[in-house]
Order: C-alpha cells, then structure tokens, then sequence
C-alpha cells in the first residue's frame, strides 16, 4: 500500500514520471535497496539491476526521480529546472557514453554574463571582460596577462579563497566580481573559505567566454528527467517516491543497502550535522519572448540579494512568446546543496566516514553522502567505480 500512496502521488504531481513498474504481488524482499533517485541512486540501480541482475529498490522522499537535477515542464510550458540550473559537461567519454544510452542530446555550450558596473561581461573574466570593463583594446593574449599581472598583488602563501584571486587578478577585480558573490553563496567572506572555492574559476587572457572547457558538453534533449525514467524502468527495478528510507527501512527487506542521502542524518547526527549551504529558488513565468541574452547572468554585488537568474530556453532551444526564468537566493536553512568547503567541516566528515567504513553491507556514494562538492559526471563516475568494486568483491567471493 505504502508504494501504490507514493507512486500514485508522484503520477499526480508529476505526469511525465512513469509509475514504475511495481507489481504487488512481488516478495518485498529486495537483493539491495538504494536510498535516493539522484544521479548516485539511479547509476548504482541501474549497473545493479542490468549488469549484476540484482533485484533493486529504489526509494526517495521527494515525489519524483532525478534528485537535484529534475526538470519539468511549468505553466508556460517551458521546461525548467527546479533546484536551480543543471549543466552537463564532462571530459569522461566513459561517462558521456554511459549516459547516451538513456538520451538523445542537445549540443550546448554555456556562458555566462555578470552584472557589473551597469555592463554585462563575460564570466569567467577574460580579456573581452577586461577590456569592457577599462574600455581597453587589448589585442593579445600577452598584453591581457601583462593587465592582470600588473593588477596582481603578491600573496607569500595561498591560503583562502580571497588569496587565489587577489594573488592572480588583484583586490579591485576581486571586490568586483568574487567578493561580493561569495559572501552571498556561502554566507562567509573568501578570506573564511577554502581555496578551492574560487580555484574553481578560472581567468582567462583569450576571448574564450565559454563557462567550462570540457571536450563533451550538451544538455538530455528532452530533459534530465525523462533520462532518469530509462534509467530505472527495467524489471529488476521498483521504485519507492515520496517515502523516507526510515519508513522503507523495515519494510523492504534488502541484504544490501546503497545510501545516497546524507551521511550524518544516516548516523543519526551522533557527532553533530555537518554544515551546508541552502538555496531559495523563485520561479518566475514571464510574458516576453527573451529576458536575457545568455542562459546565466550572475550578480556579484552585495545590493542585489540574489546571486544569479537563469532563462532556461537557451539550455532548451525551446520557442515561445513566453520565458521562464528563476531567481537564486542563498540561505543557511533548507535542503542541503553545497558542502562548505572548510577544514573543520571536511574533519566532521572525516569521523563519520569512519563508521561508514565498517559497514560492509551498506556502500555511501554521491554528493551528500560522501560530502564532497562534486558535478553530475563526478557523481556518476563515482557511483559506476562503486558498482565495479561491488561486481568484483562478488566475484572473488564466488571464486573458492
Ligand atoms: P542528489 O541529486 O541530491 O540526490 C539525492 C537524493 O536522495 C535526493 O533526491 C533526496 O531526496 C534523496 N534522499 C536523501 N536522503 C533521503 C532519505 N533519508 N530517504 C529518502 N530519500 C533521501 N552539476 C553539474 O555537473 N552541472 C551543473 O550545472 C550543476 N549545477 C548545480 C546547481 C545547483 C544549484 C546544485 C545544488 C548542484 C548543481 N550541480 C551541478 C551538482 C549536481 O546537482 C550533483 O552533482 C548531483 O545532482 C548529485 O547527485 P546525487 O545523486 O549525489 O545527489
């Protein structure tokens, strides 16, 4: 009964979302349960369940697959990201391969605009940012690397955040377009944060305005959640919506648990909660054909509460005399998104890895399972390594 509830809840608030295959007069015994409908859960489901042949219940407690990457389609019939703007990219042919199997894709290259100085530049910075920004005509990527080293201001250790891009493109780049934008999304200043965080930016000297660089980059042709759905429909497969793993837990019986949720509530928070970053998402509808020129414009300033607003139709290529578009806000309260990235943190985590190491019969993959700020193609990576070290265990085992 519980998963006719569920599934006939997820139909209602999802129609595209096929009901999955349950069948009732199946043994609730499963070989492994997976806790989760991400990119984690439906990877481990679906090498489970086609490759090892395995019996698999999949269970979330959100009324639809997909994890943070679900789209659907709104009101204007655009479809829309709801956890806020999902791009793939990788430079795994593995990975783009494995996912092929499920979609059709559209090519797309992402770029991205910041609000600055009542212009909208190229982010990542590069030297068509510069030379809007100073009104300069650098022509060459040597005179934009001179610009920027001359702006550079020394840093004897590179510690934090702020001293990766003070060190690299000086204070008054920084204040311009790092600072303010960091101290929205994480709630702290660069100087509090990892460098990492901003390592991930890259400054450019060409006029490369691409955001990411990776040798595959395209988005599901007709969306994340329609791949997810041929992920998961085979046989082998049931899946569980709108149901917590400690409603499931007992029961399903399963001889295996794969645990993609988040490694502290999994123990109870014995050692205390593990600290993430939250996002408020405001979905607009919007009767006007275009609301910006590129899918992404961010807003670093610290007057605007928002960081970025996003129009989906770039990533869709869809046409309409309507656009969508949805508002960014960072908050400390809410669904846990980013783990923030500080030493203290990354040592809470630590200890909770420990018990899950002597769990052999439960694998903890994916972002807030494993606590790690990783894109789509690294939780996927992560998660077809996992089931390969499984199949091999099995194996040997097998073997006398
Ligand atoms: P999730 O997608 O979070 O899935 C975990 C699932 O487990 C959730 O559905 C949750 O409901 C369920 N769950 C948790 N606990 C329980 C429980 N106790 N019981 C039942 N169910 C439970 N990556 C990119 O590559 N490109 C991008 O452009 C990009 N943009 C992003 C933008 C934002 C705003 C965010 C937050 C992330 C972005 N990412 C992007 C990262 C991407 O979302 C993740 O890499 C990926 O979705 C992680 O998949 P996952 O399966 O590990 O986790």
């Amino acid at each position: 009964r519980l998963i006719k509830d569920a599934l006939s809840r997820s139909a209602h608030a999802h129609p595209i979302v096929s009901p999955t295959s349950w069948n009732s007069s199946r043994s609730h015994h499963y070989d492994v349960m997976i806790v989760g409908a991400g990119f984690a859960g439906a990877v481990m489901a679906e090498r489970l369940a086609v490759d090892g042949g395995k019996r698999v219940l999949v269970v979330d407690r959100r009324p639809h697959v997909g994890g943070n990457a679900y789209d659907e389609y709104d009101a204007n019939g655009v479809l829309i990201h709801r956890y806020g703007p999902h791009i793939f990219h990788t430079n795994s042919e593995e990975i783009f391969t494995y996912l092929s199997r499920f979609t059709k894709w559209r090519p797309y290259e992402h770029r991205v605009l910041a609000a600055v100085d009542d212009l909208l530049v190229p982010m990542p910075i590069n030297r068509t940012t510069i030379n809007l920004l100073y009104k300069l005509n650098l022509e060459t990527e040597e005179h934009a690397a001179e610009f920027l080293a001359a702006q550079a201001e020394p840093v004897s250790v590179v510690r934090t955040s702020e001293d990766v891009v003070i060190s690299a493109i000086g204070r008054e780049l920084y204040e311009k377009f790092f600072q303010g934008y960091t101290r929205k999304q994480w709630g702290l200043d660069p100087s509090e944060l990892d460098k990492a965080v901003t390592s991930r930016v890259p400054t450019r000297t060409n006029v490369d305005d691409r955001y990411f660089t990776d040798k595959f980059q395209a988005m599901p042709l007709e969306g994340y959640t329609r791949m997810f759905e041929r992920m998961l429909d085979h046989p082998n497969i049931d899946v569980l919506l709108g149901v917590d793993y400690c409603e499931a837990r007992d029961a399903y019986p399963h001889d295996h648990l794969v645990f993609t949720g988040p490694i502290d509530e999994y123990f109870g928070y014995r050692f205390g909660k593990l600290p993430y970053r939250s996002l408020q998402f405001d979905h607009a509808q919007l009767d006007m054909e275009q609301f910006q020129p590129v899918a992404v414009v961010n807003y670093p300033s610290p007057d605007v509460p928002y960081t970025r607003i996003t129009e989906y139709k770039h990533l869709t290529g869809q046409q309409s005399s309507r656009t969508s578009i949805t508002y960014e806000y960072p908050t400390a309260e809410g669904d846990p998104y980013y783990p923030i990235p500080r030493a203290e943190n990354q040592a809470l985590f630590k200890r909770y890895e420990a018990l899950a190491i002597v769990q052999p019969d439960v694998s903890f993959v994916g972002r807030l399972a494993t606590y790690r700020y990783y894109n789509m193609d690294q939780v996927i990576g992560q998660a077809l390594a996992t089931y390969r070290k499984m199949a091999q265990r099995r194996a040997r085992e097998q073997v006398p």
